[in-house]
């Protein structure tokens, strides 16, 4: 236990860390503090005067911590976070410092940031990217520094970061959620907030032979490893009890996000050994995002405390689960409603179908986006791989509401429980047991009693790109709802004729069945024509169709120029995860894996000689021997074959060429050079094979 939290309650020393609302307003002047409030509101730039003393008061705060040094904390487009850290000293008079810090300081930053990639947005002469300050995040103290939530963007203005089109989905969002409440007759709210909880999945092996395993520490993953002879087939891990070890890590773990005001709520362990879960309480999108990536963090810092390694990967190890993580969402008014709650009221209720309707439509005709929003060559493991949802994005929304969507549609009331009917508009919509609607794992995007719930995303991915994707999506279809109802005669007819044209036109997207069934695969394809993106070249080129540009312009999220430059990143980030990838097996096989057969295959042909010497038989160490010689050809020369594709790959056109040949060719031989040396794994003493095994990784903590 830390200094800070000994003896205390959570309740007490929950935030400890966190430049709050509360510390604000106890630290600031009124005045000054009502500034605050309303440049949060309305995302106006903060006065120079005032931001002084703001800055002040943040840095006097933050010296009380322990802190030294401050820094603009943002979230590049390689999807983790950066930071360049510059102390509060000033020099004054002879050899003596005082502690400053301004509010130019804190409203802007000026980082070198020709290292960060642009996607061609910046050239090097114009290296400068600038950083703003977050005022929606709070400042928080970490390892004796202050450190301060920013948007990130280059000397002419395009964005850089995967913050600045969330803050503008969500803006977006709440302007179209408000038109469609007024419709309903809302005058109270005048913000909708879009709140999420991601479900974060993680795995933990011991540190020692993490660092023996030159895969892991390179690219995350394991590249090489024959299956152990138990995986997760006995089905003993799910919520099993946590071992000592593991349960010493997550309550550290806990305390330590507690005290930066993360809500970390719930832990268990998952189905794949070695594999647990974390989530938090929900919370704004934003803030989520910036919660997920400082947890993400922290997870792997308070691993090495305990001598274990935290892995985010998304598929760590073939054959067993890999991780994901799941992305709650939901919107929120500033007069206390949950949109997705069905409402206890007939007038709510038709408001809920509304907001159904317009995600229904949102996700049919975007689908490819949200597809896109959870590509990685990371992900590309679990996607339809008979462990995660497919790569075909469709929802589920439980029997019931379909039920009543169906009656919707056919103008019929919907029946349920003993001959009671529900008439949409004028009954309570009966309350649904939440488990009913909360039953179905295997679809992308289920609806669960008052949120959905977006599984695709991969456990390493930032949460920014997909809730900018969804928001802006569901802007789209409740703006193309508004501009339709608001100039309606008769509102109650005309949006009635609205839902139920949705509904028809858009219940493909629908499916309440096995998502990881053949026969699903077949009818999602053949008979409804959804989109079938396979891998991550086949999904990122949605970025850039004149359907997803259209939508993004038209809010102002992202410019086609921002669009293209993001999917050349993630175009480039595919292919060289796979060239860093292929470079590692063909180091390992070379250095570690090939001496280590050649060392047993003498250690049996020296057994051998000494048993022909004495007059026994060597048939065994003679069969053995041709056995790895032959193991040890096909290594050699699939190997070889890796290089020259490697080799290949690098005259290849940028961009999407590129990453399609590093999947088909590169991937491809990948694969099979990584089955012939699991094979070989099997056929060589455990004490010479350089790496430990499955079986040591994956149930040794
Ligand atoms: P599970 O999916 O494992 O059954 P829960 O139902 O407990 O898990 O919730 C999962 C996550 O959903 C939690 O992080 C929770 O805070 C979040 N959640 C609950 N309500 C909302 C909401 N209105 N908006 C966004 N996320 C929510
Ligand atoms: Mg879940």
């Amino acid at each position: 236990m830390s200094e800070i939290t000994n003896g205390k309650s959570v309740a007490e020393f929950f935030g400890c860390n966190v430049f709050s609302d509360q510390v604000m307003r106890e630290r600031l002047p009124k005045t000054v503090y009502k500034s605050v409030q309303r440049t949060k509101q309305l995302g106006i730039a903060l006065d120079k005067d005032i931001a002084d003393v703001v800055a002040n008061a943040m840095k006097d705060w933050a010296v009380e911590r322990g802190a030294t040094h401050y820094t603009h904390w943002f979230q590049p487009m390689t999807g983790v976070t950066a930071e360049k850290h510059d102390a509060f000293i000033n020099p004054h008079g002879k050899g003596e410092v005082i502690l400053e810090f301004s509010g130019k300081e804190l409203v802007k930053g000026e980082p070198d940031a020709s290292s960060f990639p642009s996607g061609g947005l910046r050239s090097t002469f114009e290296a400068r990217g600038y950083t703003a300050w977050d005022p929606t995040s709070c400042a928080f103290v970490k390892d004796n520094s202050l450190y301060i939530p920013t948007a990130f963007c280059s000397y002419t203005g395009e964005i850089l970061d995967k913050k600045t089109p969330l803050l503008r989905s969500m803006d977006v969002l709440s302007e179209q959620a408000l038109r469609i409440l007024r419709l309903f007759g809302n005058t109270t709210c005048t913000r909708v907030t879009t709140t999420v909880g991601p479900e974060q999945e993680y795995f933990l092996v011991d540190k020692k032979y993490f660092d023996q395993r030159e895969d892991l520490v390179i690219t995350g993953r394991t590249l090489f490893g024959a299956k152990p002879p138990k995986g997760q087939e006995l089905e003993d891990h799910y919520y099993g009890n946590i071992k000592q070890r593991v349960s010493d890590y997550m309550k550290d773990l806990d305390e330590e996000l507690w005290k930066l005001g993360i809500y970390a709520k719930t832990k268990h362990n998952e189905v794949a050994p070695s594999q647990h879960e974390l989530a938090p309480v929900f919370t704004t999108s934003n803030i989520a995002a910036d919660h997920n990536q400082l947890t993400m963090e922290i997870m792997k810092k308070i691993a090495i405390k305990h001598g274990l390694y935290c892995l985010l990967h998304e598929k760590p190890f073939a054959g067993v689960n890999g991780s994901g993580k799941h992305n709650n969402w939901s919107m929120s008014t500033n007069d206390g409603q949950n949109l997705l709650d069905p409402g206890d009221t007939p007038q709510n209720n038709l408001q809920f179908l509304t907001f159904l309707c317009a995600i229904i439509k949102g996700v049919h005709e975007y689908a490819p986006l949200l597809r896109l929003s959870a590509a990685s060559a990371g992900n590309d493991h679990r996607l339809g791989a008979n462990e995660a949802p497919p790569a075909i994005v469709s929802m589920f929304i439980g029997s019931e509401l379909e039920g009543v969507i169906e009656a919707l549609e056919n103008g019929t009331k919907y029946s349920y429980g003993d001959n009671k009917t529900f008439e949409i508009g004028v009954d309570v919509l009966p309350d649904f047991p939440k488990d009913t609607t909360d039953r179905n794992r295997t679809s992308p995007f289920a609806f669960t009693g008052n949120k959905f719930e977006f599984r695709m995303l991969g456990s390493a991915d930032s949460i920014s790109c997909t809730n900018t994707i969804i928001n802006t999506i569901v802007a789209e279809e409740l703006c193309q709802f508004a501009d339709e109802l608001e100039n309606s005669q008769n509102f109650k007819k005309d949006l009635k004729a609205l839902l139920v044209k949705t509904i028809k036109e858009h219940k493909q997207i629908i499916y309440n069945g096995n998502g990881y069934s053949d026969e699903w695969l077949e009818e999602a394809v053949n008979v409804r024509h959804l989109p079938n993106l396979v891998s991550t070249p086949d999904a990122l080129p949605e970025y850039i169709t004149p359907k997803s540009v259209a939508l993004f312009e038209k809010f102002r999220v992202y410019s086609e120029l921002e669009l293209r430059a993001r999917t050349e990143v993630l175009l480039e980030n595919y292919s060289k995860v796979i060239n860093i990838e292929a470079l590692t097996m063909i180091d390992l096989v070379r250095k570690r894996i090939l001496p280590a057969v050649f060392r047993y295959t003498k250690d049996i042909c020296d057994t051998g000689a000494s048993k022909e010497a004495m007059g026994i038989s060597s048939a065994v160490e003679k069969d053995l021997a041709a056995k790895l010689s032959s193991l040890t050809e096909g290594i050699y020369k699939e190997t070889a074959a890796l290089e020259e594709k490697v080799i290949a790959a690098q005259e290849q056109e940028c961009g999407l060429p590129s990453a399609r040949y590093y999947r088909d060719v590169v991937f491809a031989q990948m694969q099979t050079l990584r089955c012939i040396v699991d094979e070989t794994e099997t056929n060589v003493s455990e004490d010479i094979w350089p790496l430990p095994s499955y079986t040591t990784l994956l149930f040794t903590v």
